[in-house]
């Protein structure tokens, strides 16, 4: 059954009322990005410790209403900012180590200039990334390495500088220039989507491919996988974008969300890791790519361009934070392997996830899933979220649950804030009492699927 063909009185209420909500977040979208204009960022690489940055920092903050603005600024260890130094004639700030921000407050300047400069020591990256040939920065754990108002979108001026042992990847296309570094200017992109990846030249070899889109692929020396798995990578690359392309009816490729090219590999061989989406980029082991026997997890990684942190901004701590950022992603994972290896593929990878839920059931690790609210339980997220879809699914049909997945994207990608109860109310609409009936499988402690 289609969306909306029922209840077509109360939704064209509640599409007015949609209509106005969206007019008001948008405007207030825009005076939010409106705070924070002529941003420019200066990163330097050159003659820096693994792990540090020197950063210079400006930009016009106008504080509109209010008496303060607060950005997230920072990271998890107390030295992560070291010399710092503001200029504040115009205004007041405090820095505060331990909720990771720093408020500017209002004296009597209106609009008021910026002009920060720091040392910044990303000790995430040391650890995570450490004695690996690939230093990432990432705000998504938790490393604020420049100052940004969350949930908001800005236009960036950004330059780093690298030495000549080292290149560049970024979330957002940069331009790089021999001996010059890198630059670009950013247009209205996700405050906190800014992710750095620096790479040992020596270490790594690049190929370039086009599936016709050209795709970069970054493989460390002595480690690179078979002809066999490259070829694999390629066709799962594509088979995977053509199949979401289709089923969100949005092209990888968007101007419109910002994503200008198909993602980079970069496959690093740092000691901790997790395969991470980074809009430009998908990072993942080089050791688990060359030797597993799938490689689905990258499917999943290139599934987060539509659905996860960088579009669905639900923040760590909502109910069923987790659920939406990556249980619905990992469902469209295993939906395109039941299309493109078909349903016997597709139910081998169901009984997995349920053997392994089994192993934790009926156990204090056995929580609710929409407890969820920070991603620290994989079982939970990555198993027994997917199976609870497919028990859905089986009732409604796959057909139907992809196109209310696809739906909740078309209307939420990129807006904030979004809650659980979002999906909820939406599948509710599209399917009576069906998402009543998620929403109590999801806030069940124990299930038998
Ligand atoms: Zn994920």
């Amino acid at each position: 059954m289609g969306c909306l063909t029922q209840y077509e009185k109360y939704n064209t209420w509640n599409e007015i009322n949609y209509f106005i909500t969206i007019l008001v977040l948008t405007t207030s979208h825009i005076s939010m990005a409106d705070e924070i204009t002529n941003y420019r960022l200066h990163i330097n690489k050159i003659n820096q410790e693994a792990c540090n940055l020197h950063i210079t920092c400006s930009f016009s903050l106008n504080f509109q209403d209010a008496d303060s603005v607060s950005m997230n600024f920072g990271g998890g260890q107390e030295f992560s900012i070291d010399n710092l130094r503001i200029d504040d004639k115009e205004f007041e700030y405090e820095y505060n180590l331990k909720s990771k921000n720093i408020v500017f407050h209002k004296r009597e300047t209106q609009t008021v200039q910026v002009n920060m400069d720091y040392d910044y020591t990303n000790l995430s990256a040391f650890f995570i990334y450490g004695e690996g040939n690939a230093e990432l920065w990432e705000s998504s754990f938790g490393e604020y390495y420049y100052p940004y108002v969350p949930n908001t979108y800005m236009n960036v001026t950004m330059n780093v500088a690298t030495p000549d042992s080292l290149s560049l990847i970024c979330s957002y296309p940069l331009k790089s220039a021999h001996s010059k570094g890198y630059s670009g200017r950013l247009q209205n992109i996700l405050s906190q989507s800014l992710t750095l990846a620096f790479i040992q030249n020596d270490a790594y070899q690049q190929t370039r491919e086009y599936i016709p889109n050209e795709i970069f692929i970054y493989q460390i020396k002595d480690m690179e996988c078979s002809d066999k798995r490259y070829k694999e990578l390629l066709q799962l690359t594509k088979a995977s974008i053509d199949f979401f392309n289709r089923i969100y009816g949005e092209d990888y490729i968007s101007k419109e969300r910002n994503v200008m090219t198909l993602p980079t590999y970069l496959f690093h061989n740092g000691k901790g890791f997790s395969n991470r989406y980074n809009i430009g980029f998908i990072s993942a082991s080089q050791e688990k790519f060359s030797t597993y026997p799938d490689i689905y997890p990258l499917v999943h990684e290139i599934g987060h361009r539509w659905l996860g942190e960088w579009t669905l901004l639900i923040d760590d701590g909502e109910p069923g934070a987790y659920f939406i950022k990556e249980s619905l992603n990992e469902f469209m994972t295993l939906m395109f392997i039941r299309q493109f290896y078909g349903p016997e593929s597709y139910m081998t990878q169901i009984e997995k996830c349920r053997t392994e839920y089994n192993t934790i059931k009926g156990t204090p690790q056995d929580e609710p899933i929409v407890n969820m609210v920070e991603n620290n339980n994989n079982t939970i997220v990555y198993r027994k979220g997917p199976l609870v879809l497919d028990y859905i699914a089986k009732e409604i049909g796959y057909e139907e649950l992809m196109k209310v997945i696809s739906k909740f994207y078309q209307k939420y990608a990129g807006k904030y804030p979004l809650k659980y109860m979002d999906f909820i109310n939406l599948l509710n609409e599209c399917n009576t009492a069906t998402g009543n009936k998620l929403d109590l499988l999801l806030s069940t402690q124990t299930l038998y699927l």
